[in-house]
């Protein structure tokens, strides 16, 4: 499995429950998975496509993206085609035969095209040996997307009685998961729940006054990133977009008002990266699955945390960090209750109450947030401290008053080289174009950023880099590695990181996404730098690093790090006032010991404690 997953996808690792899933699929049983978005749910089935003998068939809702999803596929050496509306009578004979022919192995199908009694027929003439329905919760009435459509899949398992199904989303409330598992047919499915938690999404809420100009000054750090912003109305998403495009940003306002030709130029002008701001009403997003956005903003706050986790889920689905930021006002309030009391039915009313109440809880109380908007969902958060709310690193790293550095390393991220990270953007560019695919498609940023921090030389160290499988190697290694070799000869580059430890250093306990940006300090840290060198060589401060040590040290990881010590006097000294005051909170600590003890090395005392 391992081996396929690197020969495909060019990925080392599994993310959570990944593989459990693709062992169950395996085995030819039946399950559900219920995985946030960017949580990688595509893979579960698209692995075992790639093991069964036959075709694995997919029904999805989304037109816009199957072409996307098929191009990222067929770039990674997998046969996979789809078959809906926008195919001429021709291109669907041609793709029924290569169905027939055996050598597909995925096949996506739009509902409206599964519908087709015709169309059944034909399948049940294939050899299908999986099937799996993704965005499960459209089958359900009482979910947001309902597409009446979907409603015919409960058919598939008369259909298709032997071929294992696999039903996923990444929204379902109880009822809605009864409801998909009763009309999918799933009775003895196994139903799999990954964490909610996405580690690289970092949320905050700031204060709606002065929102425009606070925009205009966080902006400028996404120039080459691509940004949602959702507003609350068709107007409201217009206004903002000319106002961007006043002050010279490539933006776009998209709402369902716009005609069918507009919306989807506009769509396809953001994922071909030609704007990167999509100013839109919340019409916007189920038709794309862009993994680079590295911002999403709620210029006005959202009615429901269903929504709004939605919405922020699609950041940063790639796993590199990405900010979600939340305006929020009591202005706002008003708006969405003069339009829930125009809602007849009580009880639906009062629901809708309910919950811009949860919303305006979140974004008012003052402990985590992340907590709260897990505990909204049922989940319990398993650390003291998210790492990623406003509440809980209330630091200067939030976005909104950052540094005026740019190279800022944002927590989360490798610190790579960012003049070779936009040449290589620039030749993915023009691969991209000629192959008409989007950028992602080529190759994420995840993998772009990776070449740019260890330099890979040859075609060796080249396919270590996450995201090169065999195909792409074949494809695209040599132009890559040209230009990274003409950089280092071009540049002097000292102090490569070594790539043979980036698959060595494997992380079990937390997830890896949040351990990336250690490997640095990781490396540092055995060179026996001290702290200070070791923040000054990585430009950050000397608190991130302790930072970094103590979320290693969490995640059981063991480190070689005596050497920090401070001098025995002091260290007992430090020691001592922890045990009397305890390491919950520095303050008490400090003001034991008379301020004699910096903060910097109180914070390093109470990490060791931990080794
Ligand atoms: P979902 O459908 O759950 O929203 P996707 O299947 O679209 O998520 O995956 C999100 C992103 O994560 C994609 O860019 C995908 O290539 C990437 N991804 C999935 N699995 C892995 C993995 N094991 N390692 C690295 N990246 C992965
Ligand atoms: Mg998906
Ligand atoms: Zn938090």
């Amino acid at each position: 499995m391992q081996a396929l997953l690197k020969q495909y996808f060019g990925y080392d690792q599994f993310r959570p429950l990944q593989e459990e899933i693709i062992n169950h699929v395996l085995q030819k049983h039946d399950c559900f998975v219920l995985m946030p978005t960017g949580g990688g749910k595509s893979l579960c089935y698209q692995l075992p496509a790639l093991q069964f003998p036959g075709i694995t068939l997919v029904i999805s809702p989304l037109i816009a993206l199957m072409k996307d999803q098929v191009d990222t596929l067929k770039a990674c050496g997998v046969s996979a085609e789809f078959i809906n509306s926008t195919l001429s009578p021709q291109e669907v004979s041609r793709i029924c035969a290569l169905a027939r022919s055996k050598e597909l192995k995925i096949l996506y199908v739009a509902p409206e095209r599964f519908a087709l009694r015709d169309f059944q027929t034909f399948l049940q003439t294939l050899p299908i040996s999986l099937i799996a329905v993704d965005e499960a919760h459209c089958i359900s009435e009482w979910g947001h997307n309902f597409r009446p459509d979907y409603r015919n899949l409960s058919i598939l398992k008369q259909l298709f009685p032997t071929a294992p199904l696999i039903a996923l989303t990444a929204t379902a409330t109880h009822k809605v998961r009864e409801d998909i598992l009763s009309q999918l047919q799933l009775q003895n499915a196994r139903v799999f729940i990954s964490s909610f938690n996405r580690e690289n999404l970092r949320v905050s809420i700031v204060e709606k006054k002065h929102a425009l100009p606070k925009l205009l000054n966080l902006l400028p750090q996404y120039r080459d990133e691509s940004v949602i912003i959702y507003c609350f109305s068709r107007k409201e998403t217009e206004a903002l977009a000319e106002a961007l495009v006043l002050n010279k940003f490539k933006a776009r306002a998209y709402h369902a008002g716009l005609e069918n030709n507009e919306r989807s130029r506009v769509q396809e002008m953001f994922i071909k990266d030609e704007i990167n701001i999509i100013v839109a009403t919340i019409a916007f997003g189920m038709g794309i699955d862009k993994p680079n956005v590295r911002l999403v903003v709620h210029f006005t706050y959202p009615k429901t945390l269903e929504g709004y986790y939605q919405e922020i889920g699609r950041a940063g689905r790639d796993g590199l960090p990405s900010e979600c930021i939340m305006f929020y006002t009591y202005a706002d309030t008003r708006k969405h209750q003069f339009f829930i009391n125009q809602i007849e039915d009580t009880q639906l009313r009062t629901q809708a109450l309910q919950k811009l109440n949860a919303v305006i809880n979140y974004a008012t109380h003052r402990a985590c947030r992340k907590r709260y908007l897990l505990k909204y969902f049922g989940e319990d958060l398993a650390l003291n401290n998210c790492g990623s709310c406003d509440i809980c690193i209330p630091s200067k790293e939030a976005v909104t008053s950052a540094k005026p550095l740019q190279t800022p390393v944002k927590s989360g991220e490798l610190n790579y080289n960012r003049i070779l990270f936009e040449q290589l953007k620039k030749l993915r560019r023009e691969f991209a174009n000629e192959a008409k695919v989007p950028a992602f498609v080529i190759f994420g940023d995840t993998s772009l950023q990776e070449m740019a921090y260890y330099f890979p030389r040859d075609a060796n160290t080249f396919s270590q880099i996450t995201g090169v499988g065999a195909k792409k190697l074949a494809l695209f290694g040599k132009a890559f590695l040209t230009l990274i070799n003409q950089f280092i000869e071009e540049h002097t580059i000292s102090a490569i990181p070594a790539l043979q430890q980036k698959s060595s250093t494997r992380i079990t306990k937390t997830a890896k996404s949040s351990l990336a940006f250690c490997n640095k300090t990781r490396e540092l840290l055995l060179r026996k730098l001290p702290i200070e060198q070791i923040a000054k060589n990585l430009n950050l401060a000397p608190t991130t690093i302790i930072g970094h040590i103590e979320k290693m040290f969490d995640a059981g990881e063991k480190l070689e790090v005596d050497y920090l010590k401070p001098p025995a006097v002091r260290y007992e000294a430090m020691k001592a006032a922890f045990q009397k005051c305890g390491t919950e909170k520095l303050k008490p600590v400090f003001e034991y010991l008379q301020g004699k003890y910096s903060y910097d090395e109180l914070r390093l005392v109470k990490t060791l404690l931990k080794n």
